[in-house]
């Protein structure tokens, strides 16, 4: 096989190679039925038996009870933003929002659109460096819900446990970048959505996990495809889903299963990222640029201490097989995003390489 690089891109991202091994034999011959995977129905038994496997996976790898349904829809997690809002948020309700950065903005931008908005608290004054203090937390007096971003994919700040909502207050979580890489009680949640680019698939589906009262709860005035409850009645199939994308994810929970679960990789990844971030810490060079209680295991943010090296490093990294560490364009610097499926030895190889160009640079 050719060659493969270290891809450290934030998304679509590094997939489990075992996963792309099992793609490629299933794109040809689905387990002997002679028609490719993506080739099924997604009415058909194999595709009905993917979908209802995906669906016991995920309860099974993260205890996600039967008050919840799990749903499989198109548009990304972006669609998420207005989609919530529109089921749930009347035009004289408020929702509440923690502002953690880029992506809870959009989503606040959406809600909008839709009812009233509370700002919770909110990390701005920090360029989004850190994750507000609990203690700093302005609830309003009755939300319809509570919105948190788990992991600022872009910042590269993370929040080390999901936010205490007052007593009652649904809490809504945008986990698009961390989704299943620690143990998390999904009981605390009333709705869990992610792209699945990042931590889970292909890019195309969006995994949404979400309480049966709230999935019942769009005005029948929505569009059709626009009702949670349109998608939850049909098994996620009132029109053709991704099918492909939803056995991948399929594929990929199997993995982590196989792997030992949620704790299991949590300890991956806090292994993985605390190399990373130690090297930082004693280097001169590089420097990790969220604050330490607020660092991402996902998404290690740096830059140089000489910026205007970030770029040939940035070329070179990439020349010797280190891809897609240029920070996002409305932040600099690096980024290297780690998520379940990178690898260590990747992580390892990096930081030797940056040792090196520190050496070679100072
Ligand atoms: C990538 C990302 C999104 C946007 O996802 P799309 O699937 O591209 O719409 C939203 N929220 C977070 C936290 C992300 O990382």
């Amino acid at each position: 096989m050719s060659h493969r690089s270290y891809n450290f891109s934030a998304g679509p991202a590094t997939l489990p190679e075992t996963v792309i091994k099992t793609a490629q034999l299933a794109l040809w011959d689905y387990e002997d039925s002679g028609v490719g995977i993506m080739e099924h129905s997604h009415r058909g038994p194999l595709l009905t038996k993917v979908f209802d496997d995906v669906d016991e996976n995920i309860r099974a790898l993260a205890n996600v009870s039967d008050d919840y349904e799990i749903l499989f829809l198109q548009g990304g997690a972006s669609s998420q933003f207005f989609m919530l809002p529109m089921n749930l948020l009347g035009s004289d309700d408020t929702a509440d929002y923690i502002n953690t950065g880029a992506w809870s903005k959009k989503a606040m931008v959406e809600a909008r659109k839709f009812g009233k908005v509370h700002e919770v608290a909110s990390s701005a004054d920090k360029d989004f460096t850190y994750i507000p203090d609990a203690a700093s937390y302005d609830w309003s007096p009755e939300p319809v819900y509570a919105h948190f971003t788990s992991n600022n994919t872009i910042a590269g700040t993370q929040f080390a446990t999901e936010p205490t909502v007052p007593e009652g207050v649904p809490l809504v979580c945008d986990a698009s970048s961390d989704i299943f890489s620690r143990p998390t009680d999904f009981s605390k949640y009333a709705m869990v959505y992610a792209g699945a680019q990042k931590n889970l698939g292909p890019s195309g589906v969006t995994l949404v996990i979400m309480r049966k009262e709230l999935v019942e709860r769009g005005p029948d005035t929505l569009p059709t495809m626009l009702q949670y409850r349109t998608h939850a009645n049909k098994g996620s199939r009132f029109n053709t889903p991704p099918t492909f994308g939803v056995f991948i994810i399929g594929e990929v929970i199997k993995w982590l299963r196989s792997l030992g679960g949620l704790r299991a990789i949590a300890e991956h990844n806090r292994d993985k990222a605390k190399i990373l971030y130690d090297f930082l810490d004693e280097s001169a060079f590089f420097s990790a640029t969220a604050r330490d209680d607020s660092r991402s295991l996902m998404n290690v943010c740096f830059c140089a201490a000489k910026p205007e090296l970030e770029e040939s490093f940035v070329e070179l990294a990439t020349e010797q097989g280190f891809i897609g560490l240029k920070g996002h364009r409305s932040v600099g610097g690096m980024r290297a995003s780690i998520y379940n499926a990178f690898p260590r030895e990747g992580v390892v190889k990096l930081v030797e390489f940056m040792k090196e160009f520190e050496r070679s640079n100072r």
